[in-house]
C-alpha cells in the first residue's frame, strides 16, 4: 500500500518536473543553434574550477559564496543517498541495510551539518541582511526553498536518533521524501533551476570574454531583431540565472545610475521566452535606450558564477538595430568618419603621415624589424597619445629594438564591432588583414588595449593569427634587467657621473577593461611602475575587475549631456581620487581621454601620466 502511494506521488511530482523542463528544453531546441564545444580542454578546466571547486562563486563574495559552496557540495554528496532511499521507497531494491550504505550514511553527517549551517546563513542574508544585489523585496520562493533544504538536512540527521521501524522513523522518512519531491516540482520554474543547468551553462560558456561570432552576410544574417533570433546559448542562459546580482553590482552603467542592469536583461529574456513572444522586437523587450548604455566592459559576464554571457545579447541586439537604421545619431557621425576616412575622428591621412615623419618612423620591413608598431586611431591622430607613443619609441630605440609601422593603417574596427555595425567592422578588418599579411609581422606591438583585443582575438575569426602584445607587456620584458636599485640611485658601473636619485612617487593605476579584464594583463603595468619608483595605491576596483572609464562600446562618442544618471568617467575618477594619490597612471588612450574629461569637470588638480612616459622619463 505504502509503495503504491509512493509510486503515485513520485509519478505526480516527477511528471510536474518533467513537464516544466520539457517546456524549457523545447524553447532551447527551437532557438538557432549557437552551442559550441571549441577548446574543450579549457572548458573542462573551467568546469573543474568554477563548478566543482566553486572558485568564481567564492571569489567575489567569500562569505556568501562559501556558504553556497557548502550547500552545493552537500547536494552532490547526498545524490547517492537519495537514489538509494527512492529505490527502497519505490520497492525496486532495498540497499539501505547494506554495510556500505551504513558507512556512507555516517560519512554524510558532517555534510548535512555543513549544508544546514550554509543554508541558515544564506536565509539570514536573504531575509534579514538583504543586500541590494538580491533585490529590494524578500523572495518568498528563496525562503521556501531554503526551508525545504533545512528540513531535508534535519530529517536526515534525525535518522541517527530515531530507532528503525518506529512510527517516528517512518514519519521522518516520509517527510524527507515528500520534501524532495516538492523541491523537484518547484525548481524548474524558480531560479533554483540553476542547480540543474549551471554545470551545463558553465561548460558551454565561450572561452572568450565577449565572444561575438562574425555575421555571415551571404546567409543574410543581420543580428538579433526579435525574440526568435536569440541563439540557444542565450536561451539556456536565461533559464540559468540565479538572480544573485553580481553582474548588476559590477556593471559601471548601473553603478552610475543608468537604466541598464545586466541582471534585468537576462530576466527580461526569460520572461519574453516563457510568454511565447517570439515576434517581439528586442528593442521593446529591453528598450533601445538601455541597449546603447553598455560600455562592453565585460564585468557582467566575467563575474557571473553560472556562465551567463550578456554581451551576445547586448551587442547582438545592437546589430539588429543598426541593420534597421536605428543607431543613435552620435554613432552616425562616427560611422561616417569610418566610412569616409577609415578613422574614428574623420581626419585626413596626411596628419598620420606627418606624425610618422616627425617621429622618424620607418615602414615595417619583416627582414629588418623585430616588431610592427600598430599606431591605432589614437596614435595616428591624437596629439596627447602621440606623446605616449614617442615615449615608447624612445624606449625601443634605447634598447635596440628594430620597429616599423604600416604605410597604411585603418581603424581596427573595434568601435564598429562593439556598436553592432558588423558590416563596417568586416570591411575595416579585411582591409587591415590584407595589409598585415602583405607586411608579414610575427609580432605586433601597440599601446591601445582595444587594438590588442581586436587584432589579436577578433581577427582570428577571419583566419588571421598573429601575436599582438600591449606595450606594458613588451616594455616590462625589455626592462627586466633594469634593477630597481640601479634605477633609483647610485654610481654608474662604468665610473661615469652618479645617477640622480629617482624619487619615490605615490600614484594610482587605472586598469583598462580591455587590458585587465579581457587581456588578463595586470601584473606587467604594476611591475613597471614599481620598478621605476612608483608606489601604487590601488583603487576600489582594480586588476581583472576594474571599473570602466566609460569610453567602450562607442560611448566615447555619446552625448554626455543627454546621459541618464552620472557619467561613468566621473564615478571612476572619484574612485581614483579616493585612493589619496594625486597622480593617475593610464595605459589606454581612451581611458586617458575620459578620465581627463572627468578631472576637468571636477576641477581637480590630479595629474595624469601615461605608463610609457612614466617609464621613459625614469629609464
Ligand atoms: S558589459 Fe559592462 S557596461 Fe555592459 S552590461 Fe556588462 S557590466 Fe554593464
Ligand atoms: S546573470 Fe549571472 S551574475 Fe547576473 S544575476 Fe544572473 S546569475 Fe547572477
Amino acid at each position: 500500500m505504502a509503495t503504491a502511494v509512493f509510486w503515485l506521488l513520485f509519478l505526480t511530482f516527477v511528471g510536474a518536473f518533467a513537464a516544466q523542463v520539457a517546456r524549457r528544453v523545447q524553447l532551447i531546441a527551437a532557438a538557432p543553434n549557437t552551442f559550441s564545444l571549441e577548446n574543450a580542454p579549457f572548458r573542462v578546466r573551467r568546469f573543474l574550477v568554477d563548478v566543482v571547486c566553486q572558485v568564481r562563486t567564492i571569489r567575489e563574495r567569500p562569505f556568501a559564496g562559501g556558504m553556497h559552496a557548502l550547500v552545493f557540495w552537500g547536494f552532490i554528496a547526498f545524490a547517492g543517498y537519495t537514489t538509494v532511499e527512492f529505490l527502497y521507497g519505490l520497492g525496486i531494491v532495498d540497499l539501505t541495510r547494506t554495510e556500505w550504505f551504513k558507512a556512507y550514511r555516517i560519512a554524510l553527517a558532517p555534510f548535512a551539518i555543513a549544508v544546514l549551517v550554509g543554508i541558515v546563513c544564506l536565509l539570514i542574508r536573504r531575509a534579514v541582511v538583504r543586500p541590494i544585489a538580491l533585490g529590494t523585496d524578500v523572495s518568498v520562493e528563496s525562503i521556501v526553498i531554503g526551508l525545504c533544504i533545512s528540513t531535508l538536512m534535519i530529517t536526515f540527521l534525525l535518522t541517527f536518533w530515531l530507532s528503525e521501524d518506529t512510527t517516528g522513523a517512518r514519519v521522518n522518512w516520509w517527510l524527507h521524501a515528500l520534501v524532495i519531491l516538492a523541491f523537484l516540482a518547484l525548481i524548474p520554474a524558480s531560479k533554483h533551476f540553476h542547480l540543474v543547468l549551471s554545470p551545463i551553462t558553465v561548460f558551454l560558456k565561450s572561452p572568450e570574454l565577449g565572444n561575438l561570432p562574425n555575421l555571415d552576410f551571404e546567409k543574410e544574417q543581420v543580428g538579433l531583431e526579435t525574440v526568435k533570433d536569440l541563439g540557444s546559448k542565450i536561451v539556456l542562459d536565461a533559464f540559468t540565472c540565479v538572480e544573485c546580482g553580481r553582474c548588476q553590482v559590477n556593471c559601471p552603467a548601473w553603478g552610475a545610475g543608468k537604466t541598464l542592469n545586466p541582471k534585468t536583461i537576462v530576466l527580461q529574456t526569460q520572461e519574453a521566452l516563457l510568454a511565447g513572444a517570439r515576434e517581439k522586437r528586442l528593442g521593446e523587450v529591453y528598450t533601445e535606450e538601455v541597449l546603447w548604455q553598455c560600455t562592453t566592459c565585460g564585468a557582467c559576464e566575467n563575474q557571473c558564477p553560472v556562465g551567463i554571457e550578456h554581451l551576445p545579447i547586448l551587442i547582438g541586439s545592437r546589430r539588429g538595430l543598426v541593420s534597421n537604421g536605428a543607431a543613435p545619431g552620435y554613432l552616425g557621425s562616427m560611422y561616417n568618419n569610418l566610412e569616409r576616412r577609415s578613422n574614428i575622428w574623420g581626419l585626413g591621412y596626411d596628419q598620420r603621415a606627418k606624425f610618422v615623419q616627425s617621429a622618424g618612423l620607418e615602414t615595417f620591413d619583416a627582414a629588418r624589424h623585430d616588431v610592427l608598431v600598430w599606431l591605432g586611431c589614437a596614435g595616428a591622430f591624437d596629439a596627447d597619445f602621440q606623446k605616449s607613443l614617442r615615449a615608447l619609441f624612445d624606449i625601443l630605440r634605447a634598447r635596440g629594438v628594430g620597429f616599423g609601422v604600416l604605410a597604411k593603417e585603418r581603424c581596427n574596427g573595434d568601435p564598429a564591432k562593439r556598436t553592432g555595425n558588423e558590416y563596417m567592422f568586416q570591411e575595416l578588418a579585411n582591409g587591415n588583414i590584407e595589409e598585415l599579411k602583405a607586411a608579414g609581422p610575427k609580432r605586433i606591438l601597440t599601446s591601445c588595449p582595444h587594438c590588442v583585443k581586436t587584432i589579436g582575438s577578433d581577427y582570428r575569426k577571419f583566419g588571421y593569427e598573429v601575436e599582438v602584445v600591449h606595450s606594458s607587456v613588451f616594455v616590462e620584458e625589455l626592462t627586466r634587467g633594469a634593477a630597481r636599485s640601479a634605477a633609483l640611485s647610485g654610481p654608474r658601473g662604468d665610473g661615469g657621473p652618479e645617477r640622480p636619485a629617482l624619487h619615490q612617487q605615490t600614484l594610482t593605476f587605472h586598469d583598462p577593461c580591455y587590458l585587465g579584464r579581457y587581456g588578463g594583463t595586470v601584473d606587467e603595468p604594476r611591475a613597471l611602475i614599481a620598478r621605476f619608483g612608483g608606489d601604487i595605491k590601488e583603487p576600489v576596483r582594480n586588476r581583472d575587475n576594474p571599473y570602466c572609464c566609460g569610453a567602450g562600446g562607442g560611448l566615447l562618442f555619446a552625448d554626455k549631456e543627454e546621459e541618464p544618471g552620472s557619467r561613468i568617467s566621473d564615478v571612476r575618477f572619484k574612485q581614483l581620487r579616493d585612493t589619496g594619490a594625486n597622480t593617475v597612471v593610464t595605459a589606454c588612450p581612451f581611458c586617458s581621454i575620459m578620465l581627463k574629461g572627468a578631472q576637468a569637470s571636477a576641477q581637480a588638480d590630479t595629474q595624469f601620466v601615461d605608463l610609457m612616459t612614466f617609464v621613459r622619463d625614469r629609464l
